[in-house]
């Protein structure tokens, strides 16, 4: 297999306010490409796109093309699994919404260590070995935000599983909060391969401030921020597949035309790209991936990554700038951060352990003041 992955969480919209506005035709396209130029992995989950990320690949590629011809990685969102019971239930959901009789991988989604707790009073380990079993999965693993320390008790009492989902990208490898790198070695050790999510942090490494994209584009002027990063990603040993949210046709065009045949980065590359990173530093306030975790529990229809994206553009961006896309926010209904009443639900539902509440009084504070 080719080492990209089309993950299905950022999918092209109608309405850019609307996470369940997918642009099926776009998006249909957007497949074409990705099978013509042979790459064939699909990443989903029952939570993607408010719900609609896998009925979306139904139509744009499981109608489309026979089975044999991709592979499709779909998530157990043990965040929402009450009893034991939801396991079953949602699992067989998951199937007819996207009209397959099996998945190629089944993982548990976003373990930590509180979802771990849950995982094991619901049996939901001893639940997918048992759909591997059945045959309704071939492979089984789990994605992962949390410290090496977790995961390497995961691993210890799961030696079952077979692949582990890990946040990987340049900034965050060496990152003392997210400790990537730390991970990475655990998996390694305990004989995983590595699936990358999160190479390109949340589409923050694809637009980078002019003094780091001037020290790459120094090296090689045609290849876009991404690319190094998803490069990056894929040049580690142990990573088999590394998962790129494409949004648009342009970024499916420009991921596929390095992956094809795909090298991993040089000595000299490596030097660059450090370099660049240490430039990029200050401006990477907010690391929030815009995963939208956070967002469907908050009573006050708070747009919390849009307004942490603009939180941290703020600074390249300028105030002026920064409010009117705030405002324009606000006037399509969202709440304004002001509005937060600190029921701290996104925090408890953020995997990057964000202090969302303290982030929202910066945004009145710097923003919507
Ligand atoms: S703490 Fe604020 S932002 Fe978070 S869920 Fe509650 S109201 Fe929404
Ligand atoms: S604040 Fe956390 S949960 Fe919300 S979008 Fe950002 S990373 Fe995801």
């Amino acid at each position: 297999m080719k080492k990209l992955g089309f993950g299905c969480m950022r999918l092209p919209l109608l309405n850019k306010d609307d996470q369940t506005s997918i642009d099926l035709e776009q998006f249909k396209k957007m497949v074409d490409i990705f099978m013509k130029r042979g790459f064939t992995y699909y990443d989903t989950a029952y939570v993607y796109h408010n719900g609609r990320s896998e009925g979306a690949l139904k139509e744009a590629l499981v109608k489309r093309y026979p089975r044999e011809a991709f592979t499709i990685t779909d998530k157990m969102p043990m965040f929402i699994v009450n009893k034991e019971e939801d396991l079953e239930r949602i699992f067989n959901e998951q199937l007819t919404r996207l009209g397959v009789d099996h998945f190629d991988y089944y993982w548990l989604h976003a373990l930590n260590r509180t979802q771990y707790v849950k995982v094991q009073k619901m049996k939901a380990f001893e639940f997918i070995a048992q759909k591997k079993k059945e045959g309704k999965t071939v492979h089984i693993g789990f994605s992962f935000h949390d410290t090496p320390e977790v995961l390497k008790q995961i691993l210890d009492d799961h030696p079952e599983v077979e692949y582990v989902q890990l946040q990987l990208n340049y900034l965050d490898w060496e990152d003392t909060d997210v400790r990537a790198k730390e991970c990475y070695d655990v998996a390694v050790q305990h004989g995983k391969k590595v699936i990358v999510m999160e190479p390109v942090r949340g589409g923050k490494l694809a637009t980078l401030p002019e003094e780091s994209a001037e020290v790459l584009k120094k090296l090689d002027p045609q290849a876009s921020p991404a690319s190094w990063a998803i490069r990056y990603a894929a040049s580690k040993e142990e990573v088999i597949m590394v998962l790129s949210g494409m949004s648009n046709i342009a970024q499916v065009e420009d991921n596929t035309s390095y992956m094809e045949d795909f090298k991993p980065l040089n000595e000299e590359e490596d030097k660059a790209l450090y370099k660049a990173k240490e430039l990029l530093k200050p401006y990477l306030s907010i690391l929030c991936t815009a995963c939208h975790y956070c967002t469907p529990g908050c009573p006050k229809k708070i747009a919390i990554p849009e307004y942490f994206e603009i939180l941290s553009e703020n600074q390249w961006n300028g105030r002026k700038k920064s409010q009117e896309a705030y405002q324009k926010l606000v006037d399509s209904g969202k709440g304004k951060a002001s509005a937060c009443i600190k029921c701290g639900q996104c925090e408890k539902a953020c995997p990057q352990h964000l202090q969302i509440r303290k982030l929202l009084t910066e945004v009145v504070e710097k923003i919507e003041k």
